[in-house]
């Protein structure tokens, strides 16, 4: 107990998993809580004159599982093993705490997700004392960012701008927050709450391992250097080494095996990448659909982009391409170097037909060159290591004569690790066990003293076989058997019924029901043989492996190198792969303004249908067209065309080909894209807060070089209030902002500010109407949509007939009240009367009466002369023309 507590004074926010013996058990507290999360008995323990101690226990072999459940629940597990042999240890058992299990770094597979990085992320406020700052605020403030994946060796740092913080670490898509101590403080400069809604646990460490000299020294030590300059360092980079050193200083706390293996850091610097906020990650699902189909947890999730547009074949490349997914490019020529080298791998059919067939045969070589740095691979995966490096050499050729700079660049530099997979090749079995202890890992012919231990051992089980058949010439007993087993060993098995003919040297062993086992000297002679050559063949063969691991280890860095180029690769000849199977087009990508796609269709919904099902559209966003107002009814095929652009462009930015005909598209900084309310009650809280939230984003974040898309604004609240909050919105972006904008709405009054505002367009997405039905086209058309066809969508839907007809009676009564409603504008009532006032009082259509409408109201015909009449007539219509600026 005494160990124990040492143990959990050392680690007071992990559960210690106590090894004793064939379990790991828990103490007091933790084995309260850790019998609640695992559903464990708890027991308790008489610990001598002191109180009931409670304890709660995992058998050793099912640790990981054990393991994997606490990390999910955000815990963390310190193992403390038996440093010493029970049976040869003095006294108690050493026991130590050997590592610190934390959600961001793991190594264990079954504690990792293949498709998927697995990163901590360290954070400081950048400019300024590391985390001392307390003004500021998010939206003021930049961050310096460092992210680790232990299980890959890779180590990233960034710096967040102002009011990129969130994109920035989603990006990373974290495990686990390093945080320094202040920032628990409610007056910190980002409250962890607001960072606890990205899922990660948040680990606090004392601010001054924040400290950037603090840090430095921590990066000299780890990397063994004398000076940083080499990692690409510049001045005013100090918050990027606080987090990078306090990221390191942490996972050596932690003594994560995997600390040993990160690469140097690489340094990227903002304004590579375009930001993706939550609402656009969310809204486009690119790695997350809307609606999660519960049933498919896990890091492939159909309805999204990235389940669509993958088509890689290594672990490493469907890692690399959710992290390209989530960090679209900026800079037009990165953009080009990619695309460049899609199109060669799209262009040449048998060439990435061959390059794929290489890329199957290659396993995640990323972490186990990880594994093997950590000193945690197994025979099997050493294995595995090794015949991943086998297609390299075909890849290296293949690529030889690629034209385009990126293939190029990856082929030359391109490792193909010979002398690795001969080493590996030539000590290890083809097919070796998983566990070093079961044997016959190291190859014959590998090692002489192993072939003669070998030799020893096959002689002596092939002499004890043969003792049967001499033991039955000599005893006369037919039946007499040899066999073996683990408890006692080599044995000659006799039936009952041939006691009496047992010779005296026979010795009893083991007695069974119809039979006796029995040893002999000369039998015990030959096993001890047997034995005690298979004990020397272990040490031997743990020896050999030992030293193979060493020396493959040796060569981590250069495995490391090629797993990434061998990731890109992958990826590129997907995106080649997807292109061509989705029929998608190379788009050209320009640095000017307009964006026109023609006959494009969207990536996902395509996917979901039967082939040639999907209507394809053009959408052209120009100088002369930047706002498109897109109407129609419900179930037109709005949000599918608004997030179809966006995809469209999104996919160009990452460098891939894109599901149109032709496209022309942009460079854009940023694209937005917000969906109506009404899709988003997930999300609870006041929806219309959470939707002004949204816009008010959107247009502090926009620019003209932005893609904005917006489905719906001002659903969440009466009608009035949302017209002419989706007008003023609309305004703003055509006069201040000019970013490409589609709007899709339901507002069809907004289709007249068209009048206004010269770049200003409508489209509808086309119904036809055969009697009472909409026949929905799909179509994209010039002009507005005149009504909403919500009555005929209702029908559709199947709402009860009754309620149908009534509704269309009542929207008869309306309309003829205000025969179009349009905003302040033009087309006045025809005709007055007690609908109007109904009308009124549900609020529905129409902000106040125009001024014209309310004269009208208050004339006392019956005292008009028919002069007075035709001039009141003349300047009312100069009155409703003039003040709506020329109606239609
Ligand atoms: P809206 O936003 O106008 O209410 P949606 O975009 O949600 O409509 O589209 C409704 C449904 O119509 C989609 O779920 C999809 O199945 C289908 N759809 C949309 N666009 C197309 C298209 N271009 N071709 C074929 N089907 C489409």
């Amino acid at each position: 107990m005494q160990q124990w507590r040492e143990a959990k004074a050392r680690h007071p926010d992990a559960l210690v998993f106590f090894r004793v013996g064939d379990f790991y058990e828990m103490f007091f507290q933790d084995a309260e809580d850790g019998a609640r999360l695992l559903g464990l008995t708890l027991t308790t323990r008489n610990n001598g004159a002191a109180a009931q101690v409670p304890l709660a226990g995992v058998p050793v072999r099912a640790r990981d599982e054990y393991i994997e459940r606490l990390l999910r629940l955000g815990r963390r597990v310190a193992i403390c093993e038996q440093m010493e042999d029970p049976a040869e240890a003095r006294g108690i058992v050493r026991r130590e705490v050997i590592e610190t299990i934390t959600p961001g770094a793991v190594l264990a597979d079954s504690l990792l997700s293949e498709r998927k990085n697995n990163f901590l992320v360290a954070l400081v406020e950048a400019g300024g004392a590391a985390g001392a700052a307390g003004a500021g605020g998010v939206e003021g403030s930049a961050f310096a960012l460092a992210a680790a994946d232990v299980s890959t060796g890779e180590l990233v740092a960034t710096t967040a701008p102002p009011g990129e913080l969130e994109p920035e670490l989603a990006r990373f898509e974290p495990a686990e927050l390093l945080l320094p101590q202040s920032w628990a403080e409610p007056a910190a400069p980002l409250a962890a709450r607001a960072l606890s809604a990205l899922g990660a646990r948040l680990t606090f460490r004392p601010d001054w391992l924040f400290d950037p000299t603090v840090a430095a020294a921590e990066l000299r030590r780890h990397f063994r250097v004398q000076a940083l300059d080499g990692f690409g360092f510049q001045d005013g980079d100090e918050p990027l080494l606080a987090t990078l050193g306090a990221l390191l200083a942490y996972l050596n706390e932690v003594q994560s095996a995997g600390a040993a293996n990160l690469r140097p850091p690489r340094l990227e610097r903002p304004g590579a990448a375009m930001a993706l906020d939550e609402m656009t990650r969310r809204n486009l699902e690119l790695l997350e659909p809307l609606r999660p189909d519960a049933s498919s947890r896990g890091t492939r999730q159909p309805g999204t982009l990235l389940d669509v547009v993958d088509e890689t074949l290594t672990p490493m490349g469907a890692r690399l391409l959710r992290r390209w997914l989530l960090r679209p490019l900026v800079l037009a020529d990165s953009i080009w170097r990619r695309q460049e080298s899609v199109a060669e791998l799209f262009e040449q059919p048998a060439l990435r037909r061959r390059v794929r067939a290489e890329l199957k045969g290659v396993r995640d070589l990323e972490r186990l060159a990880a594994k093997v740095g950590a000193a945690r691979v197994s025979p099997r995966e050493l294995k595995a290591l090794g015949d991943s490096l086998e297609p390299l050499p075909a890849l290296q050729a293949l690529l030889a004569g690629a034209a385009s700079p990126l293939l190029a660049e990856l082929a030359e530099g391109l490792d193909a690790l010979e002398d690795v997979r001969d080493l590996v090749r030539a000590a290890l079995v083809d097919d070796p066990p998983a566990a070093l202890t079961d044997g016959g890992v190291i190859r014959p012919g590998h090692d002489a003293e192993l072939d003669e231990l070998r030799g020893v051992r096959d002689g002596a089980r092939e002499f004890i076989a043969s003792l049967q058949a001499r033991e039955r010439a000599r005893t006369g007993i037919a039946s007499l058997k040899v066999g073996y087993n683990k408890v006692f060993g080599y044995y000659l098995e006799v039936t009952r019924s041939n006691f009496e003919r047992v010779p005296e040297v026979y010795e009893r062993k083991q007695t069974l029901a119809h039979a006796e086992r029995f040893v002999t000297p000369e039998l015990k002679e030959w096993e001890a043989k047997v034995l005690g050559a298979e004990e020397r063949i272990l040490e031997v063969e743990a020896r050999l492996f030992a030293e193979l691991r060493r020396r493959v280890a040796a060569e981590a860095a250069r495995l490391q190198d090629t797993a990434r180029r061998v990731a890109v690769l992958d990826v590129l000849a997907g995106l080649a792969q997807v292109a061509e199977r989705r029929a998608y087009v190379r788009p050209v990508v320009h640095t000017g303004y307009g964006l026109e796609v023609t006959a494009g269709r969207h990536p996902v919904v395509e996917t979901m249908m039967p082939r040639e099902e999907f209507i394809p559209n053009d959408v052209v966003l120009d100088e002369e067209a930047r706002i498109m107002i897109l109407t129609g009814p419900n179930m037109a095929g709005k949000s599918t065309l608004l997030r179809q652009v966006g995809l469209i462009q999104l996919l160009a930015q990452v460098g891939s080909f894109v599901p149109a005909a032709a496209a022309r598209l942009p460079v854009c900084d940023r694209i937005f894209t917000r969906v109506g309310a009404s899709d988003n009650l997930v999300r609870g809280a006041s929806t219309f807060m959470v939707e002004m939230n949204e816009t008010a984003a959107i247009l502090h974040g926009a620019t003209r070089d932005s893609l904005v898309l917006l489905d719906e604004i001002g659903r969440g609240t009466a009608t009035y209030d949302g017209v002419s909050i989706a007008w003023a919105v609309t305004e703003h972006l055509h006069e201040r902002i000019g970013a490409r904008t589609i709007f899709a709405t339901h507002y069809h009054e907004l289709t007249q500010l068209a009048d206004l505002l010269p770049a200003l367009v409508n489209y509808n997405v086309a119904v036809k109407e055969v009697g009472d039905e909409v026949i929905f086209l799909r179509r994209l058309e010039r002009g507005g949509a005149d009504r909403s066809y919500g009555i005929q969508v209702a029908r559709l839907a199947g709402v009860p007939r009754s309620v149908v007809q009534r509704a269309a009676e009542i929207l008869r009564d309306l309309e003829g009240a205000h025969s179009g409603g349009a905003v302040g504008l033009g087309r006045l009532g025809r005709r007055a009367g007690s609908a109007a006032a109904a009308a009124d009082q549900l609020s529905l259509f129409l902000p106040a009466d125009p001024p014209v409408l309310d004269r009208l109201r208050r004339l006392e015909l019956e005292r008009l002369t028919p002069l007075e009449a035709l001039n009141l007539l003349a300047e009312l219509q100069a009155e409703a023309r003039g003040g709506a600026g020329g109606g239609r």
